[in-house]
This record gives C-alpha cells, sequence and structure tokens, in this order.
C-alpha cells in the first residue's frame, strides 16, 4: 500500500483524535463485538450505496436485495462481486450522486493483477488511513513525531529536479525520505551517510526495496546501522527478505497488506502475529471451486468508510489464507488473525549503471490510459514495455510511459513499446501475473 501523508488532508485533528481514540479501544475488542461493530458500518454503507450509487440501487433492485434489512454479515453473500472489469464498465455509475460532499479524490492503482483501476477516495476517508497507520506503527513503539525514514520513488518521479538526489529531508516532519530509484552498490554510502546524519528511528518501504537496501549495507561491511523497527508493505515478504532486513538493521521487521482501494488491511504485531484490521474494512475469502474446506480464497473486500464511490464485495486478485482456528494472538488483541497472504511478487531490474530497481511496476499508477502493462528486462540495456491500451490512451501516453520508465532505470537502457492484448500477456505468463519480468 502506498501512502502519501500531505497535510493538507489531515486537517481533521477532532475527527482525527476520535477515531484514534476508538481505535486503541476496538483493537482489543472480542470478535463478536468487532463483527457488531462491521454490521453497523455495513448498514451505513449499503443504505448509502442503494440510496445514492445509480450501480448499487439498479443491482440491489434486480436481485431483491433490502439493505434495511441487513442484521448480519452473511447478508452480504447475496450480493455479487464486484469485480474489476465491472468497476472499469461502470465506473461513473458506481460514483454516488452525492459524491461531491465527501470531496472525492480521483486514484488509481495497477494492483498485484496488473490491471489499472481508477476509482475515487473520499478526502476525509484519509482520517481513517492516518490513524490505521498510527495505530499499526504504534505496536513497534511509534509516536507521532518520531524520526522516520522511507524508501519511495513517487516523491522523486514527481519532482523532476530532485529525481537523481539520493534523499530529501523534512524537518518539520522529521521525515527523511531516499530514493528507491538510485539505489546501486556504488551510491550507497551516501545513504548510509544520510541515515547518520538523521538517525530515524523506523524506516519503511517495498519488501524488495528494503530487501536491496539491506544487502547493499551488508555487503559494504556496514554493520552499526539500527532502527526500533522496519516496516514492510506493498509486496509479499519473503522469508530471506525479513531474515536479511532483521539481521542488518537489528530490528524486527512489521510486514502490512492492503491496497489503494481500501477496503482491506492487514498488519503485524509484536508476536508475529498478521492482524486483518476488522475495524477498517470486511474481509471475505472467495473459495475456488473444490475447496469449501479450506480456509483460502480471494479477497472479497469490503470498504467501511468510503462514501463517494463505495466498494463492495470487490474482488481484489490476491490469496489470502485465513486462521481456521480463529486462535487469539499471544498479544492479546482481538482483530483476527490471518495465516498468509499471497500478494504481490516482482521480478528486479538491474540497468547498466548498476541501479537496482524495485519500484518500477508503479509505472502503471502514474500513466493514464493503459489497461495493462508489463516491463519485461530482455538484455542488460533493453526493456520492452508490453502496452494494452485503454479508451483513455491518447498520443501523448506513449511518451509519458517511456519517460517514466527511463527515469526508473535511467538512459542507458533502450525502451522498445510493444502494443499487445490483454490476452496474450496473461497467456506468456506463469501462474501469478507480474508486472516486472526480468529474463537475465
Ligand atoms: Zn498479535
Amino acid at each position: 500500500m502506498s501512502v502519501e501523508f500531505r497535510i493538507k488532508n489531515f486537517l481533521h485533528p477532532l475527527a482525527i483524535l476520535k477515531l484514534r481514540r476508538f481505535l486503541e479501544k476496538s483493537q482489543w475488542f472480542s470478535f463478536k463485538r468487532l463483527q457488531e461493530y462491521q454490521v453497523v458500518r455495513l448498514q451505513r454503507i449499503l443504505n448509502h450505496a442503494y440510496t445514492n450509487v445509480p450501480y448499487y440501487h439498479k443491482l440491489f433492485n434486480r436481485i431483491g436485495f433490502k439493505p434495511h434489512k441487513v442484521f448480519s454479515l452473511d447478508a452480504l453473500q447475496k450480493i455479487p462481486p464486484l469485480t474489476k472489469d465491472l468497476v472499469k464498465e461502470n465506473k461513473h455509475l458506481l460514483v454516488a450522486r452525492n459524491a461531491a460532499r465527501f470531496s472525492p479524490v480521483s486514484c488509481r492503482t495497477s494492483g498485484s493483477t496488473g490491471e489499472a483501476v481508477e476509482f475515487y477516495l473520499d478526502r476525509p476517508s484519509n482520517v481513517l488511513e492516518f490513524c490505521y497507520y498510527w495505530r499499526y506503527w504504534s505496536w513497534a513503539g511509534y509516536r507521532l513525531g518520531s524520526p522516520f525514514a522511507e524508501l519511495a520513488s513517487h516523491y522523486f518521479l514527481t519532482h523532476p529536479r530532485r529525481k537523481n538526489d539520493v534523499y530529501v529531508f523534512y524537518r518539520p516532519g522529521r521525515r527523511l525520505l531516499l530514493n528507491s530509484m538510485m539505489l546501486s552498490c556504488d551510491r550507497i554510502d551516501h545513504y548510509v551517510a544520510a541515515l547518520r546524519k538523521y538517525r530515524p528511528r523506523f524506516l519503511k518501504g517495498l519488501a524488495s526495496t528494503l530487501y536491496v537496501f539491506a544487502l547493499l549495507v551488508k555487503d559494504k561491511g556496514i554493520d552499526d546501522l539500527g532502527f526500533d523497527a522496519v516496516f514492510s508493505t506493498g509486496e509479499m515478504l519473503l522469508k530471506p527478505y525479513r531474515k536479511t532486513i532483521e539481521a542488518v538493521f537489528h530490528c524486527k521487521v512489521y510486514d502490512s497488506y492492503g491496497h489503494m482501494e481500501r477496503t482491506v488491511a492487514v498488519s503485524e504485531c509484536p508476536c508475529g502475529g498478521y492482524h486483518l484490521n476488522a475495524d477498517y474494512g470486511i474481509l471475505e475469502l472467495q473459495k475456488e471451486p473444490g475447496q469449501n474446506a479450506t480456509a483460502r480464497g480471494t479477497v472479497l473486500g469490503t470498504g467501511l468508510y468510503n462514501f463517494s464511490m463505495p466498494l463492495i464485495r470487490y474482488a481484489v486478485g490476491d490469496v489470502i489464507e485465513a486462521d481456521h482456528a480463529n486462535s487469539l494472538c499471544q498479544c492479546g488483541r482481538g482483530l483476527p488473525l490471518i495465516k498468509n497472504i499471497h500478494g504481490r511478487k516482482e521480478d528486479i531490474i538491474v540497468t547498466p549503471d548498476g541501479r537496482i530497481v524495485t519500484s518500477a511496476f508503479t509505472l502503471f499508477e502514474l500513466v493514464h490510459g493503459i489497461e495493462l502493462g508489463q516491463i519485461v528486462q530482455e538484455q542488460k540495456d533493453r526493456i520492452v514495455l508490453r502496452i494494452v491500451p485503454s479508451a483513455g490512451y491518447g498520443p501523448e501516453s506513449e511518451q509519458q510511459a517511456v519517460t517514466t520508465l527511463q527515469n526508473f532505470v535511467g538512459q542507458d537502457i533502450c525502451i522498445k513499446v510493444d502494443y499487445t492484448t490483454k490476452e496474450k500477456i496473461k497467456a506468456a505468463d506463469g501462474r501469478k501475473f507480474k508486472t516486472v519480468v526480468s529474463c537475465l
């Protein structure tokens, strides 16, 4: 999950304090009490969807669904899942007629299935995001204002004059942004110097970026860097990743799972339990045929806080294995436990000038008009950018896509654009789609 905390989005101090106070309590609620809370929020979302969202008004009438008669989570199963194709086909019908009340912000994500989806988030729903992260990071000892470092690409891509900088430091928030696109053996000393200068207590980044960073620090023989905790996000945290990061930075990694559409969020506690944030959204698992007895299924998420474009039983595409025994975590929190998450896993690009690029998949969140895209490094100095254009793809889109990719990988690599179809990309791939593929 990629989140930009911008001050202007959080000018709701009372709402933040209120939700913060609630989330501090609700994490200790019993499973039953959490479900009761979910039902109350769900009733509100469903009634709003029926009254104000044309897509749901028509759908609920067609299937005879009465939102005012929903008194349990089981009622959700009567509503057909909302696939990404349905979101794309019905985008305007899914926007609430009174969306302006919620100051909607247009967002885009490529998700782990690689298919770009556009949607709206209420500006005040950032209050939830802020409080959710505050709680999750607090589990590792974070306090508001603690010095924090983040391995990131978005800021440097959107500030062209800073794109080759190794870092930028925001004094008011004590936030150190480290440029994840410039990571290389030659430059690692600059990153380490910035960390020694500003001494952040926490480090956040994509799982693979954190891993590459830890390997580069280790290869330099540096052993005196340490954090209170490292927060991993956006990709699967593989076992060797965790082991290396924890050894190099002398602290625990706190892993998390989520997506930009904000329907489901999972975060790891100090005891290593992966907790489903049941007070954030509702998770259902759609079973594969013949798999009814298992606790494994694809994620159907229902957001509880977004009104401008409610997503109900939204098919995210990732696979999750729930804790079959409904056991309680050693930490005592009532938030249910998740056993396994099969999320995004991408290849890494190594460029001729020594950069190790891990976040190139975010390209498809930045360029409009691409239904599905894939980056294939065929040779050290050659990348094929596969594009399935959508209706919004214009003459400037190709240039924008190539320039953005060039910002990720530098100028020493030749980029060839290949226009193709969704079927061809998916057919050429293995079981789990990868947005970035390396043939090296
Ligand atoms: Zn726990």
